[in-house]
């Protein structure tokens, strides 16, 4: 018996070298190779099984009867060698007949082979076909002779693919395609339908060649690819910065940990000495962690196996010289793109005209990336488990976030039934484009201001793609989430200047910047902010930046000099109590002072608001209205706090709904006050973006929306199918005595009244 895989392998690898070169056909190099694997381990059968046409079979052999080469065929699941190829893992047997899935074949006279050990010839993760060794006596393999086996396996998977030997439309791939589409499941993050080719946002290396010329040369390679992994994740690791990679710290640490990890090089190096080519090694000992990985039963556990398996494929592209994500090679057609996590920078690398949609294995709602994404208008689902085993590059996928699915590889059925759904959706939208040039006006004639929330320089674009009245909420921290480091005072007057020009004679309502809690920005060195239990209720908007003026000083001086001989509008996130505007606005009067003084161009008129976020506001709603030139309720924020229900909750994102009493009720109030004391009240929340609630809400009073750019021709749609002299006394009677089901009592009011809720 061989004392060492390497030596095993080596001496079965030197003489595959020379089958592999030889101009034998396929056939007569797989009988050779059977030969030499069963001389070197000794072993009374060797033989090869391919997938063809779905199932596999004995393709070539030692010591089985040659009248089964070809005849002999099983079904994928079936036999031993089925189980293999299906499960995509080894079997070692010491008495082959007792495993429950051993199925007979009096053709190969195998009745006299005892012991069997087995192991998939793996390509793109998926088995092709099955190496398989028998021996007379009863024995176990031990792990040398396993991992031998595995060595050549993944060199015959070369010689395999090249030869095309096992049809690629047969391989596992194409059997799950011909058994319908496979179904993730995830988190919608961003809602929207999408069709597309699968990308990896790190994209996979194939392997080319798997026998080395020169151990030593390719030795090096891996050293030198070892010492620039390294340097990478101490980079990352000491930056910390927010979007270099999207990987959280505690990713990273991972990373560091496996990067430094002396065994897992040293058995690369192994592998090397075997006489396989860098990146075979590198692949050849991540096949052996998949394996183990799948065993693995502690979910903490393995997802540090994933993190190993990144990492990885990391060093495989550094080795193959293959660097760029996805976004720098370009993208060629409309793409899915696949990713464990992005940073919002990496996501906005991505040429928007072919992403069509994102599939995340992390991610969270409230993410940086999952706001950008929004943004950007790119469907986005998250919390999808095993995509890298269910999906490979190339492969077609729907995405329908708003049924929290993505189908990889769809049936036609499927297919029609997806087009379909998403013709309709195109139609309606057109519909509503034709809308862009009609003013938002109820069928009684009261006009309804409809505006768009922004916060990318991009999404200025929306504003005469949807016709829309102006920015009701430019969200200036998005500037801020997307940066690496803090932009500076004149990068911030950059890009305000260009919105407000962009706008031109429509208002533009800039938001302070909204940071802290789940909006952190690691380059912000904010002690005390990382123990926070509840950051949404935590140190963050307002309450972060009068406690560090620095910051919101330059906004508020790049604000004025961006709107020199405009008119500013300027509002402020999560004022709790009356105190907290005053401080802010005497803040930003502040510099106002400071650049009149020296003479500099000011704004026409300025024109400060408050944000109603938090419930204890209202309460003292009458002595800040008359400081205000306008109100503007954030329902996003304002519906948690009111609920006590955290709106990135996904257990809780359906629990309570908008349309509740307890909701309108507070906002009829708060309209109430605010139009008793004559100041202009708008929404600026999701809320406002949906169909039917924005029916309540122009019902209650309300005469501005700011709402997501897509929406808008919806809303504009239900605003002029709106009799608001019937609606208004209608909802209000509701709200006086609420049914149990509000919903319910609007869509039938809507109905009734011929509102067009899309
Ligand atoms: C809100 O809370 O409703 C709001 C508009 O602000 P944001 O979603 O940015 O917190
Ligand atoms: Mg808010």
């Amino acid at each position: 018996m061989p004392t060492s895989s390497a030596s095993s392998a080596r001496e079965i690898l030197t003489g595959l070298h020379e089958v592999m070169a030889s101009k034998a056909a396929a056939q007569a190099k797989l009988n050779k190779v059977v030969k030499i694997i069963a001389e070197a381990m000794r072993s009374e059968v060797c033989s090869i099984y391919l997938l063809r046409d779905g199932v596999l079979e004995l393709y070539a052999t030692v010591g089985l009867k040659q009248d089964a080469v070809h005849v002999t065929k099983l079904a994928l699941g079936e036999g031993l060698v089925g189980t293999i190829a299906e499960d995509v893992a080894i079997l070692n047997l010491d008495e082959a007949t007792r495993h429950p899935e051993f199925a007979y074949r009096p053709e190969t006279g195998e009745e006299v082979f005892h012991s069997f050990a087995g192991v998939p010839i793996v390509r793109r993760e998926r088995a092709i076909g099955v190496l398989a060794v028998q021996h007379a006596e009863s024995r176990a393999y031990d792990d040398v002779e396993i991992e031998a086996l595995q060595t050549v396996a993944m060199v015959l998977s070369e010689l395999i693919a090249n030869a095309g030997l096992a049809d690629r439309a047969t391989t596992a791939a194409d059997k799950a395609r011909d058994s319908g589409a496979i179904r993730l499941q995830g988190l919608k993050l961003v809602s929207g339908m999408a069709r597309g080719t699968a990308v990896f946002h790190q994209p996979r290396i194939l392997i080319e060649h798997t026998v080395a010329e020169d151990t030593e040369a390719e030795r090096q390679r891996v050293y030198s690819a070892f010492r620039k992994m390294r340097e990478q994740i101490d980079q990352m690791t000491s930056q910390a910065e927010f979007g270099t990679a999207g990987e959280h710290q505690e990713i990273l640490e991972t990373y560091k940990m496996f990067a430094y990890d002396e065994g897992w090089s040293r058995r690369i190096n192994e592998a090397i000495d075997s006489g396989l080519t860098a990146e075979a090694a590198i692949e050849r000992v991540q096949q052996r962690t998949r394996m183990r990985m799948r065993e693995i039963d502690d979910p903490l556990l393995a997802e540090r196996m994933h993190d190993l398996d990144d990492l990885a494929n990391r060093l495989l592209r550094i080795v193959s010289g293959r660097l760029g994500t996805a976004a720098q090679m370009g993208l060629q057609q409309d793409a899915i793109l696949i990713a464990r996590n992005l940073g919002p920078a990496e996501l906005l690398e991505y040429d928007k005209r072919r992403l069509k949609g994102v599939i995340l294995e992390e991610g969270s709602l409230t993410a940086h990336v999952t706001i950008v994404a929004r943004a950007m208008g790119v469907p986005m689902l998250g919390r999808v488990r095993n995509i890298r085993q269910a999906i490979s590059e190339g492969d077609e996928i729907l995405l329908d976030t708003g049924e929290g699915a993505a189908f990889v590889r769809p049936s036609t059925a499927l297919d029609d039934a997806f087009e379909a759904k998403l013709l309709a959706g195109q139609r309606r939208r057109a519909e509503y484009a034709a809308l862009r040039d009609l003013p938002p006006v109820t069928k009684d004639g009261t006009r309804v201001s409809v505006m768009v929330n922004a916060g990318l320089r991009d999404d200025v674009a929306a504003l005469d793609v949807t016709g829309a009245d102006g920015i009701g909420l430019f969200r200036t921290e998005f500037q801020f989430l997307v940066s690496a480091t803090l932009p500076r005072r004149e990068s911030q007057q950059r890009l305000y200047k260009s919105v407000i020009d962009a706008a031109g004679d429509r208002p533009v309502i800039f938001r302070t910047i909204d940071i802290g809690g789940d909006k952190a920005l690691p380059y912000l060195k904010v002690e005390d902010h990382e123990d926070e239990e509840n950051p949404a209720m935590g140190w963050r908007a307002l309450r972060l930046a009068l406690d560090r003026d620095g910051l919101m000083k330059a906004q508020a001086r790049a604000l004025l000099e961006a709107s020199a001989g405009r008119e500013l509008n300027v509002m402020f996130p999560m004022v709790s109590e009356p105190w907290e505007f005053d401080e802010a606005r005497n803040l930003v009067e502040g510099q106002r002072q400071w650049l009149a003084e020296r003479k500099k161009p000011l704004p026409r008129a300025i024109r400060y608001g408050a944000m109603l976020e938090v419930p204890a506001l209202a309460e003292t709603l009458d002595l800040l209205l008359p400081k205000l030139d306008f109100l503007s309720i954030g329902t996003n924020d304002l519906t948690q706090f009111l609920f006590a229900a955290d709106r990135a909750h996904p257990k809780l994102a359906e629990r309570y709904d908008w349309l509740s009493p307890a909701i309108l009720r507070f906002l009829r109030r708060v309209v109430r006050m605010a139009n008793s004391h004559g100041v202009p009240v708008g929404i600026c929340g999701e809320m406002g973006g949906r169909p039917l609630e924005a029916m309540a809400l122009i019902g209650l009073g309300l005469r501005r929306l700011s709402i997501t750019p897509i929406a808008v021709g919806q809303i504009k749609a239900m605003i002029r199918s709106t009799d608001l002299s019937v609606l208004a006394p209608a909802v209000n009677t509701l709200l006086d005595a609420p049914p149990a089901d509000m919903r319910a009592e609007l869509t039938a009011l809507a109905e009734q009244q011929g509102v067009i809720l899309g």
